[in-house]
């Protein structure tokens, strides 16, 4: 159907140092002081003296050893448990509750944030032996996130278009790098284009299309608490952007799969 040059772009980061500038954990910068009364090294201060970039959507796994996520669960155990104290929930006393700390840690680091942490799945892509230059659609997607300005979740699903070029990969494959991006807390707006970026970066595609369409639970459940909306976001690249024909066989394709 359609052909073009790839669109490729460079991947960004990821050429830091676990010690930047020569300075180890207990180096000088300021941040290197762990905060009071918590008596735990302080991670996050250790890698931003180091130059690591950890905002809330940023993937760390780089820098962090499964030692630093025990340490980190144990610490976060210790915050939520303070936290629920001074919500005045007596914890200790409340038989729903007194597991919640150790249940609330471990969900966020080892799974609704884990794509902070963990490494890019592996992603065994092929040559496009066939030199296939058709487009197809991925989806839904089942997506699950957190709202990085409340913490509630963001649950919705994604669609993906692909018009290959040299490299492609297996269909799982696609849902393994959604689910890798989303568990991080971020916007919807941000996550689509890392998502977009991800698979630009495996396979260099003469054409890409991915829409995402979710539930924010920070307007369901508090704010405006309106149920029924749902944010629809898109990106649009190579043939995909340029070639009108190609975009609308791509929607139709989506909408014959639940969404339109
Ligand atoms: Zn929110």
């Amino acid at each position: 159907m359609v052909t073009g040059a790839p669109f490729g772009r460079a991947r960004k980061g990821g050429t830091i140092s676990r010690t930047g500038k020569g300075r180890g954990p207990s180096g000088d910068a300021p941040h290197d002081t762990p905060p009071p009364g918590t008596g735990a090294p302080d991670l996050l201060a250790r890698l931003l003296a180091a130059g690591v970039s950890c905002r809330a959507n940023d993937n760390i796994a780089d820098f962090v050893t499964p030692q630093d996520l025990d340490a980190m669960e144990a610490e976060a155990e210790r915050h939520v448990a303070g936290l629920l104290r001074c919500l005045a929930i007596d914890a200790a006393g409340d038989h729903n509750s007194t597991d919640t700390p150790r249940r609330y840690a471990r969900m966020l680091v080892r799974e609704v944030f884990a794509g902070r942490y963990a490494p890019r799945p592996a992603l065994t892509d092929f040559p496009n032996a066939r030199k296939l230059d058709e487009l197809y659609a991925v989806g839904p997607i089942t997506i699950r996130s957190a709202c990085a300005h409340h913490l509630v979740p963001i649950i919705g699903e994604a669609w993906i278009g692909v018009i290959p070029e040299e490299r492609v990969i297996g269909l799982s494959k696609f849902s393994r790098l959604a689910q890798w991006v989303m568990s991080r807390p971020q916007i919807q707006e941000e996550a689509i284009v890392m998502l977009a970026d991800e698979i630009e970066a495996a396979i260099a595609p003469a054409g890409l299309a991915v829409v995402m369409r979710a539930k924010h639970l920070c307007c369901a459940w508090r704010g405006v608490r309106d149920g029924g909306q749902m944010m629809t976001t898109s990106v649009m690249r190579g043939v995909l952007r340029t070639d009108s024909t190609a975009r609308r066989e791509f929607l139709s394709l989506v909408a014959g799969q639940g969404h339109g």
